[in-house]
């Protein structure tokens, strides 16, 4: 459970394991341990490569383990499929003594959770694994769950273009590398700095961010400059597919997917939910307002939401909390805030803590009223099925279903 209880200390177990094990080990295939060494350059640390094919027998583990200095390794299974990972991690610990998520990590576990651990206790460097940023609240679609609860906000708005720079380059001042940072909106193709915020944060940070990405809904045609700052700096731009639920988006979806391909943009098209089924966080589907703390630390750890939003110099601990504030849904508690400009360097571990989800209280003030992600809630709704009009909700009241 992430409470805080050894604030700044959480992790000093697994900490002191890794400052014994301050070299990388990559086994998988060549190019894509390539790419992740790529990855983990700005830790500073040495970094070997083993090519999976010697590993094929346990045999022949054997002869490598035995005759590689091991010992000072933390090693990572860089292949993508999770069950022969698992299968290969398992053979190693069987026979040698090594311990999963101590000595020897599948890449993906490492990336999205170890490697903040890791970066700050032997390199002393500040990693996250993500961040999302919102530019702007305003959007052309009206999803009924959407989950920066458009059809609730009744004060949509564009952020100032000199406010973004500047969190921005407090966040770079304490961050040394993120995985994802996360332009989103609203529909960040409608805000009218986009241009000048993209290359901002592509001429000063892009070495720092592995993927930088944005979102877009497909309403909106980015003209050729946008296209050409898109390409710049190999910013990946996420198309959200709505065209089942939204017909007549299917002529700009696919004007959209031709641009963005003829100007060879990353692109990544997403389809809504698994087999077209979406989920919804509000209205809440049970009265969690009388839940004993306990249960709401439960409920947060459970539906163990990856992403955190940074906003005006703050952190925040679960993203939909500080959106459902911002739509004026809920008061936030500053509890579930990490304020990077008060950071020094003294406070590293404590950040890392809270970015891995430790925080005062152990949950965030919209756990009180929100039904979760999917793992905690079943999908059951229709992807981007619009709303007419604005929605209305009260905390008070907070089960209004039907
Ligand atoms: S497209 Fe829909 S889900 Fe996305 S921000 Fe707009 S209203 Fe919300
Ligand atoms: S239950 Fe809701 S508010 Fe709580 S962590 Fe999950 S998404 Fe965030």
């Amino acid at each position: 459970m992430k409470k805080w209880t050894n604030r700044g200390h959480e992790f000093d177990a697994l900490g002191k394991r890794f400052k014994k094990k301050p070299e990388i080990l990559l086994i998988g295939d060549k190019s894509e341990c390539e790419r992740i060494r790529e990855k983990l350059l700005f830790l500073g640390v040495k970094i070997d490569i083993s090519p999976i094919e010697q590993f094929k027998t346990i045999g022949n583990i054997q002869k490598f383990i035995l005759g590689y200095r091991f010992k000072s390794k933390t090693i990572l299974v860089v292949d993508s499929n999770p069950y022969e990972s698992g299968l290969f991690i398992s053979g190693i610990e069987k026979n040698f003594s090594l311990k999963r998520n101590e000595d020897i990590f599948w890449i993906n576990d490492f990336l999205d959770y170890y490697l903040s651990i890791f970066a700050v206790y032997v390199a002393e460097k500040i990693y996250f694994s993500s961040n999302c940023f919102i530019c702007t609240t305003v959007c052309n679609l009206n999803c009924k769950n959407c989950l920066n609860f458009k059809p609730y906000d009744r004060n949509l708005q564009h952020y100032n273009i000199d406010s973004l720079k500047k969190s921005v380059d407090l966040y770079f001042s304490v961050i040394d590398r993120v995985g994802l940072f996360h332009i989103s909106g609203g529909e960040p193709f409608l805000y009218p700095h986009l241009n000048e915020l993209l290359t901002y944060i592509g001429e000063k940070y892009r070495d720092k961010i592995d993927i930088l990405g944005t979102v877009t809904n497909t309403t909106v045609i980015p003209d050729d400059t946008l296209c050409e700052i898109l390409k710049k700096y190999n910013i990946r731009v996420e198309v959200d597919d709505y065209t089942k639920t939204i017909p007549q988006l299917k002529n700009n979806y696919n004007n959209l997917v031709k641009k963005l391909k003829e100007f060879c943009i990353w692109t990544q098209i997403n389809v809504a939910g698994v087999n077209w089924k979406w989920f919804s966080v509000l209205p809440s589907k049970k009265d969690w307002t009388n839940a004993t703390e306990e249960m709401l630390i439960k409920k947060f750890n459970d539906c163990n939401n990856p992403f955190m939003e940074f906003k005006k110099d703050k952190i925040h601990l679960c993203c939909y909390s500080e959106f459902a504030a911002q739509a004026g849904l809920i008061t936030q508690n500053s509890t579930e805030l990490y304020d990077i400009s008060k950071f020094n360097n003294k406070n590293k571990k404590e950040l890392i803590e809270f970015r891995l989800g430790y925080s005062e209280k152990g949950y965030a003030e919209f756990c009180k009223y929100c039904n979760g992600l999917p793992v905690i809630n079943p999908t059951a709704e229709v992807p981007a099925e619009q709303a007419s009009g604005k929605l209305s909700w009260d905390k008070n009241t907070p089960c209004q279903l039907g």
